[in-house]
């Protein structure tokens, strides 16, 4: 594989969340000098507090900056001297809301107003952070692979208004890319659902899966398929997207290899974790149940989506391109969320 020369200077956007903060602990680690944007400062104690408490190196190459995905005010000072820009920051949010395209609008113009303001300085390379739910959510044909040629219909009923907001943001980008920035260098990273480890007790919104068949909440498992990674695994493909000059103008998986249904996490949790194995369900509730429910109730119907969407998806690309190998399989990916949630108290 080859690699850029290594330049080092890193902006981060995000770097409060569960992602960010994981992107700022490698790349220091790595030797790299990292900045990051945070909404305010006064997330700064808090974001060294939790890396100095997993004794990361090299703290003092991190700054930080206030910039706001829905304000123009400091991108373009935040970019100043930096050669690469991993933007990972974005609304997450799962509950339905009032409002589509008001909770759409920071997702989409925030990278454009990322990539304008890389345009303007001397950024070599955006790697953005959009999700699988731009590629393969709508893809319910079980005889194919779903690659990255997939696309998501932005139109399907039942798409989540966040899931909408990363596939409508990843366009935008690319359009922009293409007819103002041409020569500026983008790539794109689609993660499945990050589980792993978290270095705090901020963790990503896919671990509210795992904590409710933890605690007992789910007590009738669809047979639902899903996709996870690991969240280390997910920062080392940014790394890798953001150096490898084959990178540029591709979008990359990043899944561990294979699928896992919720009744399979409930059954893997209750085998290695016996001390919660008593909250757990490993009921599963029948199809019939769930396409049923899905005609009254909101939750059900995202997980009737979410049941016919495929889940053969291919990680070959980041494989091949990026020389990426996932550290964890699925089932580890899982257990280091588990301990986690157990380590922070959060079930
Ligand atoms: P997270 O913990 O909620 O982090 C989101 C980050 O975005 C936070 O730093 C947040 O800042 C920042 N942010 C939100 N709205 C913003 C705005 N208007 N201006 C500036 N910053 C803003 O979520 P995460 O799980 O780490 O997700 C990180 C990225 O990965 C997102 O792009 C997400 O879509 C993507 N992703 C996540 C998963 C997953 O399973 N977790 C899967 C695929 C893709 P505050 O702390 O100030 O709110």
């Amino acid at each position: 594989m080859e690699v850029y020369k290594m330049t080092n200077k890193v902006l981060v956007t995000g770097g409060t969340g569960f992602l960010g903060i994981q992107m700022i602990f490698q790349l220091l680690n790595k030797g790299y000098d990292v900045r990051t944007t945070v909404r305010s400062l006064k997330s700064k104690a808090k974001v060294l507090a939790t890396l100095e408490k997993n004794n990361v190196k090299n703290i003092q190459l991190l700054s930080f900056i206030e910039a706001d995905l829905s304000e123009d005010d400091h991108w373009e000072e935040a970019m100043s001297d930096r050669d690469y820009v991993l933007s990972v920051a974005s609304p997450v949010f799962f509950e339905i809301p009032k409002d589509e395209a008001e909770v759409i609008r920071p997702a989409v113009e925030g990278i454009i107003r990322i990539l304008k303001a890389a345009n303007r300085t001397q950024v070599k390379r955006v790697v953005m952070t959009s999700n699988f739910g731009a590629i393969g959510f709508t893809n319910r044909d079980w005889d194919s692979v779903t690659t990255e040629k997939n696309w998501t219909d932005e139109h399907a009923k039942g798409l989540s208004a966040y899931e909408k907001s990363k596939l409508l943001a990843e366009k935008a980008a690319w359009k922009y890319i293409e007819t103002e920035a041409k020569d500026l260098e983008f790539t794109m990273v689609n993660p499945v659902a990050i589980l792993g480890p978290s270095l705090d007790s901020h963790v990503s919104g896919s671990f509210d899966l795992v904590k409710n068949i933890m605690n007992g909440t789910m007590k009738q498992m669809p047979k639902l398929q899903l996709n996870v990674v690991d969240v280390r695994d997910v920062v080392d493909i940014h790394i890798r997207a953001m150096v490898t000059p084959q990178a540029v103008g591709q979008r990359f998986i990043a899944s561990a290899d294979g699928m896992i249904s919720l009744p399979e996490i409930a059954q893997l949790i209750k085998k290695e974790r016996p001390q919660v194995a008593g909250n757990i369900s490993t009921k599963t509730m029948p199809s019939w149940l769930l396409k049923a429910a899905s005609y009254i109730n909101a939750t059900a119907k995202e997980g009737q989506f979410m049941m016919e969407m495929n889940r053969n998806v291919s990680n070959a690309k980041a494989r091949e391109i990026l020389g990426w190998t996932p550290i964890g399989t699925k089932e580890a990916a899982v257990l280091a969320a588990v301990d986690s949630l157990l380590a922070y108290q959060l079930v």
